[in-house]
């Protein structure tokens, strides 16, 4: 039997004139048998990518999907479009399950979905064995990477299929990976063939905007009434209380807004999704459970009320607004009692002690985006391992650029305070003693250890505490300290014998600096 093209697929099955970015040229490499990772940011079409190979190869595609919910909207939407699509996860009675595995086996499917643990269930591969198999496709790969933002052991299993079907093309699939969750997951799932596609993860029709936090909801209502009246928009929020008091609020001022989260009644949370989608105008607060597969081209912005835990995460929030390509834009309000509450949580989560330093490493790359007095797309780019060159011009560093405060003093100060503490008293603190230290007050610790004798003692009492705790979290955002353990010890890094001995300069935000609020324990 001879393949069916990709492009008469794309028209005659999805109804589209044209591929977009890599699309073909993915397309017919795995359709040609190839192996395929493939990096493209939320909304560029990946799934595209491994449905037409599958329809143009004999044989099903296995698609290996995290969400269970997900997976049956993708099924429905397949057989809408008269694709033989099915899927298979714990979900099911065992008799649809039964009808599957048949159809599967006759080979009258053209995609299965697959929850990534069902393929250590037992049976699973006997099953697949009795079939053919077009493809393996590997969706939100990054799972894989134990240092990526989201890691799920299951995915770990998924290496086996290169060594099970060494015949069989794969292809994996993401849109959050930095460089080195790119290594990792093409290392992990034994993709060393493959070759690599990576578009550009800009989305130059998103503005980006990071303001301070005060009087948050006060805030968002008038982000959306003075900016977005009327349009559709997601808000983000950590917990499901916030998630239900903002929506209340919100609606308190006028805003049609829903709120959605895990812990709503399957009804509430599907007549939300429903409006949203239908209706204009409608602005779902939820917390990030929601998007997942929301195909919503018109999402005129996204806001978030709570720090997201990784610049991977807020990526992909921030990706929903805008997808038909029209100015959208992204508004978020952080301080500092949003740090201490992460820390805090992260550190009292079960995690190993790497797991932990993992997400506080996740966190401080956040923050160092909260804090950078660059250009925000550019630093988004970076991160993501993309040069991206100049300012983009349409964020709110490059519209309205922040106040620059010298703090190269006190950084020196803070730095030589802690390397001083080390060398000299062989210990190590946390924030509050150094800036004790740097204040001149004294303690009972002060004097056992004779702190009050060292060289910086009182250098720093032109400064606050609460300026102080802006300084040490700005030196963490920016990689020139690390906060270690539970105590939050302060150690320089490698870095920042740049600022003490090289003559480089650390500029900081202003606003930073003059912020008053949350000024316990910013850094810890
Ligand atoms: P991703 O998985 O990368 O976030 P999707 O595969 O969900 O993106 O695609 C996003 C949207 O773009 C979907 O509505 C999809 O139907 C649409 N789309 C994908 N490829 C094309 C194309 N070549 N032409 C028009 N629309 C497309
Ligand atoms: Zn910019």
């Amino acid at each position: 039997m001879t393949q069916r093209d990709p492009r008469a697929v794309l028209s005659e099955v999805f109804g589209y004139e044209s591929f977009r970015g890599d699309q073909e040229e993915i397309i017919r490499h795995v359709a040609a048998g190839g192996d395929a990772v493939v990096l493209m940011p939320t909304g560029g079409g990946k799934s595209l990518c491994y449905q037409i190979p599958a329809i143009c190869r004999e044989g099903t595609g296995i698609v290996l999907s995290p969400l269970v919910a997900l997976m049956h909207d993708q099924v429905a939407a397949l057989r809408l479009a008269g694709v033989r699509a099915g899927a298979l996860n714990s979900a099911m009675d065992p008799e649809e399950r039964r009808e599957v595995e048949r159809a599967y086996r006759e080979g009258e499917l053209e995609l299965l979905y697959l929850a990534p643990e069902r393929l250590s269930a037992p049976g699973t591969v006997e099953l697949l064995r009795q079939g053919r198999i077009a493809l393996f496709a590997i969706d939100e790969a990054h799972c894989v990477s134990q240092w990526g933002h989201d890691f799920r052991p299951d995915y770990l299993r998924l290496g086996a299929l290169a060594e099970l079907w060494p015949d069989v093309p794969r292809i994996a699939l993401t849109a959050t990976a930095t460089p080195a969750t790119h290594r990792e997951l093409t290392e992990r799932l034994h993709l060393d063939r493959a070759r690599h596609f990576v578009s550009s993860f800009d989305r130059p029709n998103i503005r980006y905007r990071i303001e301070p936090k005060a009087q948050v909801r006060q805030q968002l209502v008038r982000f959306i009434r003075e900016e977005h009246a009327g349009e559709a928009g997601i808000v983000y929020a950590l917990s499901r209380k916030r998630v239900e008091q903002t929506a209340a609020q919100l609606r308190e001022a006028g805003i049609d807004a829903v709120p959605y989260h895990a812990g709503l009644p399957a009804e509430e949370r599907f007549a939300a999704q429903t409006r949203f989608l239908r209706e204009d105008g409608v602005v779902v607060v939820a917390t990030i459970a929601f998007g997942m597969g929301i195909d919503k081209p018109d999402v005129r912005f996204v806001a978030h009320i709570d720090l997201p835990k990784s610049v991977e995460g807020y990526y992909q929030e921030t990706g929903r607004a805008g997808r038909d390509g029209l100015p959208s834009e992204t508004w978020m309000a952080y301080g500092l009692a949003d740090v201490v509450q992460q820390r805090q949580f992260i550190e009292s989560s079960d995690g190993d002690a790497a797991a932990q330093r993992n997400q506080i490493e996740h966190l401080n790359h956040m923050l160092a985006l909260c804090e950078t007095t660059d250009c925000r797309r550019v630093y988004l780019l970076r991160y993501f391992g993309e040069e991206a060159g100049q300012p983009c011009g349409n964020c709110d560093v490059c519209l309205d650029p922040p106040k620059l405060w010298d703090a190269t003093i006190p950084a020196q100060k803070l730095l030589s305070t802690i390397v001083r503490i080390s060398k000299e008293r062989g210990r190590t603190y946390a924030a509050g003693q150094h800036i004790d230290v740097l204040r001149g007050v004294g303690s009972e610790r002060a004097s056992q250890m004779r702190l009050d004798e060292l060289s910086t003692w009182g250098i720093g009492q032109d400064l606050s505490v609460a300026q102080w705790r802006g300084v040490v979290r700005h030196l963490i955002a920016t990689g020139l300290l690390e906060s270690r353990g539970e105590w939050g010890v302060l150690a320089p890094t490698e870095a920042s014998r740049g600022v003490l001995y090289g003559g480089e300069k650390v500029e900081m935000r202003e606003e930073v600096l003059a912020r008053k609020a949350g000024g316990s324990g910013g850094a810890k």
